[in-house]
């Protein structure tokens, strides 16, 4: 069973909905923490990290972004939502043992002269949370 830690009760049921469809026909075990915070990375321009093992995945994420002049600005609900659902992709990735945090193999093979957004762990994740949003996410920014 996957079990999950999120202290933003408005997304719960949109998390459970997301798990439940990521891991419909498994039955995998796995520990979700997800924490929030005001900003991510250097220039606090990351919306979500995710790091861990087959057991363990560690999700952050940011609830504003920076500007370059410096403003930050906060993400609404549903891009916050997105990025929850990009970022509990990528923990399935972690949990079936698909990419792992050590190095750019994913199945077996290895993506390390790939560009970010030509890996297939971020295509399967900009595509899904696309897909879950409009399943699972009902109200508008
Ligand atoms: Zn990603």
């Amino acid at each position: 069973m996957i079990t999950y830690f999120n202290n933003k009760p408005r997304f719960d049921t949109f998390i459970e909905e997301c798990l439940k469809a990521l891991f419909a026909h498994e039955e995998p075990t796995g520990d979700i923490e997800i924490t929030w915070m005001q900003h991510l990375g250097e220039d606090g321009n990351f919306a979500g990290l995710c790091n861990g093992t087959t057991e363990e995945v560690e999700i952050s994420l940011a609830t504003h972004y920076s500007l370059e002049c410096g403003d930050r600005i906060p993400f609404c609900d549903q891009e916050l939502a997105s990025n929850i659902a990009h970022e509990l992709v990528h923990a399935r990735q972690f949990i079936r043992g698909e990419i792992n945090s050590t190095d750019y193999y994913y199945k077996g093979k290895d993506y390390e002269s790939f560009e970010y957004a030509e890996t297939p762990w971020e295509i399967e994740a900009y595509m899904m949370e696309q897909v879950l949003v409009d399943l699972f996410w009902s109200t508008e920014c």
